[in-house]
């Protein structure tokens, strides 16, 4: 069976333990390779191989790291279709999820910061009436760690890293344990890419060995995290004493707000999508649905239709439309959130179950459920609080803009929002109202990778994206020039 082993000082090594977990494939509910069981004593090899790497990577030229991430691009657009594999079959997400949007996000993510890399630039500030310039010098960090989700393994993985190299820092890297298989695939890019050896290290294993060994070594000096709010709270408690720099995108609990007046058909489709893509496992899926009463029985019914019809089925068909749960754990809490949507008085109106696939097919003992649609909820219900991150909606009516308004923000996350609506005046007063770090309006997940992206509240802090990102991964000093003492 395939072993996923630990990248680090350019080479893949086996783990200090010798010891490996297994992964599992979520469309099947088998074992199908082993990963690395990392602990302390790799992430200390891989610290150690970074500090080496980065006094050269840091002088590196700007046109030398360019044509190095290029060089990267080039070989993950060559391997695609077995990136694409592998991160369906790691993950459970539709085979045509991961070749159109999760590995060619990869893509644009190594070039817009191999190209922002050459763009990086200080400002200098004339002093005038003191005979003095002032200039700010921005230098890379060092060694930085980057830990990402299960959910979207290559496309935030590379999020966090291409922007760090870019800057001039060097890497230790923890995927999720529960999808490592892009990042195995990577190291091997890595190094066929002429990466040099230590630039970027990737151990693999469990957060709470691997990944707080990442957030606690002396040398990491910043930490970009992208998970749950609780490994969140875990990971500042543990890096703030020790005056890291932090970026910590975590859990969302989004509203997707339909008024009247909105472009129906438009809102209808994307609506499905923004409900149910990747099994509703994108901290950015709209889970709770607000619909303005005039609208609410056509939307419903429309709804539930469209979402009774899409397919559930084996992520390795190009026809489905919605794949496995990540894990068998997973699968049981959103299940188990279904069942008190129930004790809190909801209604299914459709889906509400897991789905046995017949013993004869593959996929019998995979982790399936039936994308779900609940109403009847008060908005200050468990269900309606809580990050489920499956393939559950709820939907309510409302009558004012100050009403729903009331209901988005009720909760202790603010990642992203959707407003549908045709009224402009509308659209910016919800957009100015929403306690959301990104709203999407008459769209949603339309991204432009200069723009910064992150949460309010409890849906984390800093900012990643565009030159923000090259920024955080770098310090600012400030050096005054005294240049006459006239
Ligand atoms: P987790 O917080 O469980 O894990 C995220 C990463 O952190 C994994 O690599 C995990 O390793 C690691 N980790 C776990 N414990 C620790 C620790 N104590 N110290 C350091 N690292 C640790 O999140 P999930 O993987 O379950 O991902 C789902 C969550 O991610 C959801 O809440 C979702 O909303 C959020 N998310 C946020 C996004 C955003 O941009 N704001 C985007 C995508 C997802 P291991 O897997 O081994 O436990």
């Amino acid at each position: 069976m395939e072993q996923i082993q630990n990248y680090i000082g350019g080479e893949l090594v086996e783990p200090a333990s010798q010891g490996y977990l297994e992964n599992f494939e979520p469309a099947t509910g088998e074992v199908y390779s082993l990963i690395a069981d990392s602990d302390e004593r790799d992430v200390e090899a891989a610290a150690a191989a970074a500090k080496a790497a980065f006094p050269a990577w840091s002088t590196t030229s700007s046109e030398e790291r360019f044509a190095i991430l290029m060089r990267l691009c080039g070989l993950i657009e060559r391997d695609l279709e077995i990136l694409a594999q592998a991160e369906s079959r790691d993950n459970g997400k539709p085979i045509t999820l991961a070749r159109t949007i999760d590995i060619p996000r990869a893509v644009a993510n190594f070039r817009f910061y191999a190209t922002a890399a050459m763009h990086l630039a200080n400002e200098s500030h004339d002093t005038v009436g003191r005979n003095a310039i002032n200039y700010t010098l921005r230098q890379p960090l060092g060694v930085v760690g980057c830990i990402s989700p299960w959910n979207l393994p290559l496309y935030l993985f590379t999020w966090k890293i291409a922007p760090a190299i870019a800057a001039g820092c060097t890497v230790v890297a923890k995927p999720s344990e529960v999808t490592p298989m892009t990042a195995q695939l990577l190291s091997k890019l890595c190094i066929e890419a002429g990466l040099p050896a230590g630039v970027l290290n990737i151990v693999h294993g469990l957060g709470p060995k691997v990944g707080s060994a990442i957030v606690g070594h002396r040398d990491t000096k910043a930490i970009s995290f992208t998970g749950g709010t609780k490994t969140g709270e875990e990971i500042a408690r543990t890096a703030a004493p020790m005056f890291k720099k932090l970026s910590l995108e975590l859990g969302g609990k989004n509203p997707n707000i339909i008024f009247a007046d909105c472009n129906y058909e438009e809102m209808l489709a994307t609506s499905v999508r923004s409900s149910f893509s990747n099994q509703g496992e994108i901290c950015l899926c709209g889970s709770r649905i607000f619909v303005e009463r005039p609208l609410y029985d056509r939307f419903r019914n429309d709804f539930v239709e469209r979402v009774k019809a899409l397919k559930v089925g084996d992520p390795a068909d190009d026809g489905t439309d919605v794949g496995a749960i990540v894990s068998k754990q997973h699968f049981d809490k959103i299940m188990s959130y279904i069942e008190l949507a129930k004790k809190e008085g909801g209604e299914i109106l459709t889906g509400g179950n897991s789905i046995l696939f017949p013993a004869e097919t593959r996929n019998h003992k995979g982790w399936f459920i039936e994308p779900t649609v609940i109403e009847g909820l008060p908005f200050d219900c468990r269900t309606n609080q809580e990050e489920i991150f499956g393939p559950v909606v709820t939907i309510q009516p409302f009558d004012s803009e100050e009403e729903v308004l009331g209901y988005a923000n009720s909760v202790r996350y603010g990642l992203s929002a959707t407003v549908w609506t045709e009224n402009l005046s509308r659209a910016h007063r919800m957009a100015a109202s929403l306690e959301s770090g990104i709203v999407w309006i008459n769209c949603w997940l339309l991204r432009d990778l200069r723009t910064p992206f992150g949460g309010l509240k409890d849906s984390g802090v800093g900012r990643e994206g565009g030159f923000e990102a090259v920024r955080f991964f770098t310090e600012e000093k400030n050096v005054c020039v005294k240049i006459s003492s006239e």
